[in-house]
């Protein structure tokens, strides 16, 4: 591990710490927080994967004017996105797992459409050309001081300080978004009625919404709520867990393209934008898993609650990305070594939903479990006395930044 990977796991587990503090601080504001997690649980055990729910909300999705596209993996999905984009060649994009999953930016600039990430961390880990290490703080690991070096080289006189640098992203992010006709975004729920309800921070979705003629949602099979209730709860608590505040910034909540029947009663669609609005639900072993032991592992609601307690994490860094996204690194692109994990089951104690990702660790890696306990907490305390010895030397030598 060079200089730099340790500055990166520094720079990740200070953000870990303010986002913990945060929920420690916060959690008083949600007065019926523990009634909402037992809804959730129970709302997640008994709708993901139940099929009748998903036929009922496609049928009403259609119903409420999207198109509604099935793919049952990855090169699938990227056929129907590019039949959707069409001569396009300029797509925002915001935050979405589920394309990160199938390489999606990667297989859109191989074919030459340009793919800018309207999201200010996405677009700082898509200039810096780095992994995100957190579902919703995809830069957490990157410091004001390595994200100055390497942009100043795109505008010479950007400055060394976080508003600086947001405001040249912004500015790049803005004046995209004015030029595309198609955006590609993910999905936080889809509901029982027929609606999409994404969330985000920045107001990047709103922007892509009003702006782009034709929306693009991407949306995993495990997305189902049987209510807008229900998926508001769920929103409320992964806001929570992924950045300690009580509620998010902004909340969208899609039914169909923009309409009105204003005259006569005749529905008039595309009043304004989008025109037009698609969903590609993914399925990419979803339904395999689910079948064969792994259902619980898709009740995630994508918190990261898992990641930022997770101690393997905290000194591995992309070696084992941490809780959940370990296990599903590891099942979906072999990415992640999970003979790394300690079994210290910190991540089924932090999450809201209970997910017993080291008993599916367990299941999944391989040799002798004893093996697996010595060897983890072998590599776990020579990193971590190694990232202490770095740091103490830094501390000496005055080179901490
Ligand atoms: S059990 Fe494994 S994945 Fe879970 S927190 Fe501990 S080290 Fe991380
Ligand atoms: S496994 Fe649990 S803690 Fe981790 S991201 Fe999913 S819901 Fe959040």
């Amino acid at each position: 591990m060079n200089s730099s990977e340790v500055r990166k796991l520094m720079a990740m587990n200070r953000v870990f710490k303010t986002v913990k503090e945060r929920q420690l601080k916060n959690i008083s504001r949600i007065p019926d927080f523990e009634e909402r997690l037992k809804r959730l649980k129970k709302v997640r055990e008994e709708y993901v994967g139940d099929s009748e729910l998903m036929n009922a909300a496609v049928e009403n999705l259609m119903n409420n004017g999207f198109t509604v596209r099935f793919a049952e993996d990855g090169s699938k999905a990227l056929e129907l996105i590019l039949e959707e984009i069409g001569d396009e060649k300029l797509i925002v994009k915001s935050k979405s797992n589920l394309t990160k999953e199938i390489n999606l930016t990667q297989e859109l600039l191989r074919r030459g459409i340009e793919v800018v990430e309207t999201d200010i961390g996405d677009r700082l880990i898509q200039l810096l050309e780095e992994d995100p290490s957190h579902p919703t703080g995809p830069a957490s690991h990157v410091s004001v001081n390595q994200i100055f070096n390497e942009l100043k080289k795109f505008k010479s006189d950007l400055k060394p300080d976080p508003y600086s640098i947001i405001e040249f992203l912004l500015e790049d992010i803005k004046k995209s978004i004015e030029k595309a006709r198609v955006g590609i975004t993910g999905a936080n729920a889809i509901t029982g009625e027929g609606s999409v309800l994404i969330l985000h921070n920045e107001g990047n979705i709103f922007e892509i919404i009003r702006r782009t003629e034709k929306i693009i949602i991407v949306a995993g099979i495990d997305k189902f709520y049987p209510n807008l209730e229900e998926a508001v709860n769920s929103a409320k608590i992964q806001t929570f867990y992924a950045t300690g505040n009580p509620v998010p910034s902004f909340m969208e909540i899609i039914s169909g393209v923009s309409k009105t029947a204003d005259i006569e009663k005749k529905l008039y669609t595309g009043v304004h934008e989008p025109k037009e609005a698609v969903v590609i639900l993914l399925d990419n072993g979803r339904k395999y898993l689910m079948e064969n032991g792994f259902k619980e592992l898709f009740h995630c609601i994508g918190c990261g609650n898992c990641v930022i307690n997770c101690p393997a994490y905290g000194v591995h860094g992309k070696d084992f990305k941490g809780g959940r996204f370990a296990l599903y690194s590891a099942l979906y692109s072999n990415s992640s070594d999970l003979r790394l994990c300690l079994s210290c089951r910190r991540c089924k104690k932090n999450c809201p939903v209970d997910i017993d990702i080291p008993g599916m660790i367990s299941k999944v890696r391989e040799g002798n479990e004893v093996y697996n306990f010595l060897y983890s907490h072998a590599r776990w305390l020579v990193k971590a006395f190694y990232l202490q010895t770095i740091l103490l030397w830094w501390q000496i030598s005055g080179n901490v930044k």
